[in-house]
Parts: structure tokens; sequence; C-alpha cells
């Protein structure tokens, strides 16, 4: 056995025609030779007289590319492409050429390529997500694409040596940041190794190849082990009737051990599962019944066993896992599965279509989830950062499987949470979350949630989705709809304010809003501020954008109604906005407590520096497109708060809302004294939802209780009882100074 070094495939007779011809023909009998000499001839004939670096023939490069290719088992298209891909860009053939002489589909093929490989993505982060996009939109047209150039970069790859320095590490960098990942994606899992191997030993020399010694020589220290268990194995499986039977122990690629020792700030001696095994079979049903065997023969360790040959990953992968407790008391990883499995395993995405000529490739690629919800983000997202962190984050992360309740299976990025499962199923369904049943346990929102979870989600028609949800979302689908959400919301609330502000205003010049909307003369208004619509023009006045006398300014009247009394305006109304709600009807209530008078459904919410409680005497602030924040009155806040946008509400004590406050105990230290607290706040039927305790230097207890009442009442009541426990000197609500 030896470990996976990288070795490269330059043998020493370089590979010509024949050789290319011959491997092909291996696994596709079919292949139209006339076509790939064709491509061969024409493409050593445009790089003739072209050196690499390292001295070789450049031609030895769109070989070799040709070689890679081949060993993914393509269509003769494919390496055709392979053969032609730098013609374009490093010779004097152009497109028109190619096509004259290989048709459009060759040439769609090869311009492709050639227009990916023109692609940096060491440029900035905007320009880098604007290159993401061109590429996801090559590989949705033809997955072909970037198979071919993933093969280009392999080589480069395995051909590195000759660089500078400086070179070989940007290339590694990329190559690990962007096509390693790619590979996995695609499930070419052999590629993926090979790429991230050879990029750790270009970007970490040191490390790299410390690893290279530390494994080789573990790997002859265990040696011995390895063919003990390889033994148990295979006499276990012969005596129950298994044969032709492929075991095999399965050294961890270096790249891997790395990532390993890294994240868990291991020593290479503490990473220990470097040797796992392997078993391939014929059926699926060997596969479980020799699982079964290997459970009987050592005892399995609890959580470790995973069936994606059940539920597939989403690059196709398929194989039984497992980790048992072997022989000498260590844990040994197996996996388990069939050629076909193994096969997939290795190649991925290319193992589906493989050589078979004339298949919709499209279509193929359409099997890729994934794939398909970069194309639809593509589509999505208009702001290209969006994208890119979008796309970098499920280019990395590993997907969880939830099933619903009744049985589906859908695919979620890692750290995803019930408000991502709930927005998958329908927006409504999450528009209205506010929690869920995880396994039949209610979990909070933020609950992330595992593979093999089921998971039902729990609603309320009073709920709306709020801005931290962004924070709690991993779906671009999610995180689309919430800002979308947040978005509608916050111009509907500047509308109606607007709507009022702007109706006030008319009011003082002898005009009625209905009558100008009817006339048309405020959609010209909004024309003449370039607003697509009335509503848009309302909103930028709620917003603060645009004054109403601006507006009023600019409509078109009948000189007769023109007023010279706008000279006047201001004195007499300090706070136009409160006058305008108590004329406003006076039938609305909020569901968080807050009645806002003559205003329904507006955003509400409370202020963070004063933290007002029901029963609290509060004022509302008109934020610009938030909605209206609560205030304490006595908040040092409203004072310096434009006066025009301060609001009255009250407080609606008809809903029972719960709200957090901060409560500050100064006490004796004492045993017991915590128990005592809690016992009253609890006796109180409040929440504590956090506590902290600090001592002072006199030996005094200082504990900050974060507690869920109902109103101030309630709270007084609290704190006076605490005020009651012995040992307690004080108790104050906190509420931050401003
Ligand atoms: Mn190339």
């Amino acid at each position: 056995m030896t470990p996976s070094i990288p070795i490269s495939l330059n043998t020493k007779r370089p590979r010509g025609l024949e050789d290319l011809i011959a491997y092909i023909k291996s696994y596709n009998p079919d292949v139209d030779t006339d076509l790939i000499t064709k491509a061969y001839l024409f493409s050593e004939k445009l790089h003739q007289g072209q050196k690499r670096t390292s001295g070789e023939n450049y031609f030895q490069h769109p070989i070799e590319v040709a070689f890679i290719v081949a060993e993914l088992q393509l269509d003769t298209g494919s390496i055709v492409t392979a053969l032609l891909h730098d013609t374009v860009e490093d010779t004097v053939a152009t497109l028109a050429e190619i096509e004259a002489l290989f048709g459009p589909e060759i040439t769609a093929l090869v311009d492709g390529v050639t227009k990916i490989s023109q692609i940096s993505f060491q440029t900035s982060e905007e320009k880098q997500a604007e290159n993401f996009r061109k590429m996801v939109f090559a590989m949705a047209k033809d997955l072909r694409v970037i198979l071919v150039k993933l093969a280009d970069r392999t080589h480069n790859m395995r051909t590195l040596q000759p660089l500078r320095p400086d070179k070989q590490a940007r290339i590694a960098q990329e190559t690990l940041d962007i096509y390693a990942p790619l590979a996995n994606r695609l499930g070419l899992s052999a590629m993926k190794r090979e790429l991230e191997d050879l990029s750790l030993r270009y970007t970490k020399p040191e490390i790299y190849y410390k690893l290279v010694t530390q494994v080789a020589k573990k790997i002859k220290e265990r040696d011995q082990y390895t063919q003990d268990v390889l033994a148990m194995i295979e006499g276990a499986l012969h005596e129950h009737g298994y044969h032709n039977i492929k075991v095999s122990g399965r050294p961890k690629h270096f790249y891997s051990i790395q990532k390993k020792m890294e994240k868990r700030n291991l020593t290479y001696e503490e990473v220990y599962d470097l040797t796992g095994f392997r078993i391939v079979l014929e059926t699926v049903e060997q596969c479980y019944g020799v699982l079964g065997l290997i459970h009987s023969l050592w005892t399995p360790v609890p959580g470790r066993f995973k069936d994606y040959n059940a539920i597939p990953k989403a690059n196709f992968y398929q194989s039984l896992h497992t980790t048992v407790i072997g022989p000498a008391g260590e844990r040994i990883e197996i996996q388990i599965r069939t050629t076909a499995m193994h096969d997939t395993a290795e190649r991925g995405i290319a193992a589906h279509w493989a050589y078979k000529e004339g298949k919709n490739v499209a279509q193929e690629a359409s099997k890729f989830s994934w794939l398909n919800r970069l194309v639809e983000w593509n589509k999505d997202l208009q702001d290209p950062n969006e994208f890119l962190e979008t796309v970098k984050l499920d280019l990395f992360s590993e997907d969880v499987y939830i099933f619903t309740p009744k049985g589906k299976v859908i695919e979620f990025p890692q750290g995803s949470s019930p408000v991502d499962f709930a927005y998958s199923v329908h927006s409504d369904l999450g528009h209205h979350c506010i929690g869920a049943k995880v396994n039949g346990r209610i979990v909070p929102l933020k609950h992330k949630l595992k593979s093999g979870d089921t998971v039902e989600i729990l609603t309320s028609q009073n709920q709306t989705p709020h801005k931290d949800w962004l924070k709690i979302v991993k779906t671009s689908k999610a995180k689309n709809k919430i800002r979308q959400f947040i978005k509608t919301q916050a111009h509907e609330s500047s509308k109606v304010m607007g709507e009022m502000i702007l109706e006030k205003e008319l009011k003082r010049e002898d005009l009625k809003f209905k009558t100008l909307l009817k006339e048309g003369l405020l959609t010209e208004v909004a024309e003449g501020f370039s607003l697509k619509s009335v509503d848009e023009l309302l909103s930028a006045i709620g917003y603060g954008k645009l004054s109403a006398k601006k507006v009023i300014g600019k409509l078109n009247l009948p000189s007769s109604k023109k007023s010279s009394e706008d000279l006047k305006e201001g004195k007499e109304t300090t706070r136009p906005l409160q006058k305008i709600v108590e004329e406003a009807s006076r039938k609305s209530t909020s569901r968080q407590g807050i009645k806002v008078k003559g205003i329904g459904d507006l955003l509400v919410h409370f202020a963070r520096c004063c933290n007002p409680v029901p029963g609290d005497s509060v004022i509302g602030f008109i934020t610009r497109g938030r909605g209206i924040s609560v205030h304490s009155r006595k908040c040092p806040k409203v004072f310096d708060s434009d006066p025009h946008r301060l609001i009255d509400i009250e407080w609606d004590m008809a809903i029972s809302a719960e709200r957090s406050v901060k409560i500050r105990v100064i006490c004796h230290d004492r045993p017991g004294l915590l128990a005592d607290m809690s016992g009253v706040i609890k006796d109180q039927k409040a929440n504590i939802t956090r506590a902290q305790i600090g001592t002072t230097k006199d030996k005094k207890a200082v504990c900050l209780f974060t507690v869920s009442i109902k109103n101030l009442p309630h709270l007084s009541k609290i704190l006076s009882t605490l005020e009651g426990i012995p040992g307690v000197i004080s108790t104050e609500r906190v509420q931050k100074k401003v």
C-alpha cells in the first residue's frame, strides 16, 4: 500500500496519438478515431515550436489534458476539446476556423474553455463575483466545458514545478479556492484529492513535505496492523460466502490530514484514523449484508453509521460508512459500496454520461440540484457580491438531508435552520414560522438542523419575518424572501407616513389629496422627480427623502389655486405628525402591544436605549424606512430627535406581549442566595432568560438578570419581592444611559 502521493503522469517517452487512441479504445471501442486524429494533427501544427517553461514541447500539454479527460471516460467531443483547448488563446487559430473544421458543438466547447481560462479569481471581490457568474453560466450551458477546464488545471498543477515560486503559490491558491471545491461538487473526488494535495505542496511546502515523511513512516509502522485487519475482514467475508471482493486499506490524503490537524489543533500522532478500509462488492444487498457482518465482528461506534446509499450526497456519492472499534481497540472507518457506486465516487458526474455519445448534456447537468441552485441564484441575485457570498458558502459547505413529516428528503447547506426549511416548502410557511418540531421536540428558530432530522414547522398568523432571521438562515431562497419582505414592509410604512404628511401639508394649501390624485397631478409630480409611481412619491416623503413642500411646489396648479400663504408655514405646527395622527381614525392595534393612534399595521420596534415595557410612558419616533421605534418618554434620545417625527402612541393593555428587561440586584454574597432570588422571580411567573453574576472588591455580589415580564406593575412587584430577601441590598431596572 502506498500513500496517495501525486505522481506526475509524464512517462519517459512523451505520449502521442497512438497511445491516446489506444487508451480511449480500451473503454470506448466505437470512438471516432478520424476526428481525434484530425484534432490532434491540427493542434500539433498550431503549437509547433512553442515551448513550456520546463523546456518541453508545448503540445505535450494538450495531449496530457486529453489523457486526463479520457481517464474520466468522457465523450469524443470532450477529448477533441482538450486537444484544441489552447489553440484559440495561444496560437493563430480562430474560432471560425475551428467551426469550419469541427462544427458548432466543438467550437462552443473550445470557446467556453478559452473564456474560463481568461477569468482571473485574484482580482477585487466584485470582479471575482462577476467571474464566478461567468463560470456558472458556462457550466450550466455545457458541463463538459468545466470538466475540460478541470483537466487542464490538473495538468498545470502536475507540472507547476518549473514556475517561479510566487506564480506557483498564486495558481495553487486559486486551485484550492475554486477548482478543488468545484471538482468536489461535481463528485470528481480522485481529481479533488490530487488538486488539494498538489496545492498544499505549493502553498505550504514545509508542512507538505513534513507530512509526506511522517505518513510514509507511519504506514511502515502500521503495515502489519493494516495487513492483519485486512486479513480478518477478508477471512470473515469468505467464510460467509462473499467472493471476488476487493478490500483495501485507504490512507487519507495529505490535505485532509492537514485540515484535520489544523481544525482540531491536533498533532500528527493524534490524527488516529489515517487508515480506513474500503470493501467493494457487486450488489447493494451484499453491501448491507457485509455491513451486518462487520457490525457483528466489531462493535460499531454509535452515530457513525451513514447510509449514503439510501440518501446519496448532492454530488451523487453513494456508499455505506461505518466506524467500528477494531481488534486493537482503535477506531476503524469502513466504507462499503458496489463497483458502480465506487465508479461514481471517483469520477462523479463524469460517470453519469461517460462516453455514450449524443446524450443530452444539459439534461444530465440538471440532475445536479446544486448546479440548479446556482443557476437559479444567478437569476435571482442582482448584487454580485451577494451572489459570491452565497456561492462560496455553498461551494464549501457540506449538505445536510432533512425529512419532511411525510418522509420527503430535502437537501440544505450545513448550518441551516428551521427557517430555511420553512421557506423551502413555501414562502408563507417561512413568513409565519415561529419554531419547529425536530424529531418531535420543540426547538427555537435558530436551531441548527442535522442530517436525518424530521422537521415540522410551527406557525402563527401573527408572525412576520424579522431582520435578525437573516443571521440564522443559510439558503439564499430564505435570505431573499426575508429581505424582500422587509423591503416591502418598510416601503409600506413609509407610504402610509408619506400620505399623511402630504395630506396635512395640502390641507394648509386648501387642496385635497384625493382630488389631486384623481386629476393625475400627483402622477405628474412623481414623474418630475423621476419616480415610477405616486406610491413611490409618497414613500419618498415618508422616508424623508423628499419634503412635502417640495412636492407641492412642483404641482402644476391652475394659478387661482396657488397660494402665497405658504410663507407663513411652520410656526403654529411644531408637531404636525401628532396632529395628523390625532385627526386620523382611531382603530389600530399592533400585536406587539402598542397602539399607534390612527395608523394600522406599521412596523413597530422597541428602542434598545431605553427598552420600554408595558406601563412605561412611551412615545414613538418615525424612523426613515424602519417603521416606528418606541421610546420611553424619559429617554434622552427623544429630546435629541427631530420633533416632527415624534408620534403619540400608547400601550394596548388588552394584548399580553412579554417584554425582556434587565434588572440589577446588589447583595451580600451568601450561599443559597441565587436560588432564593430565582425562586422569587419564578414565583412571580416571570422567566429568567439570562443571568450574570459578579462580585465587587468589598465582597458584594452584583447579579444581572434578563427577565421577561408582562408590564410595569409586574416588574415593580418582582423588584420589591427581591428586596425582601435577606441579604439583598438594592434592586434596580437597568436602562442604558444615552
Ligand atoms: Mn491549457
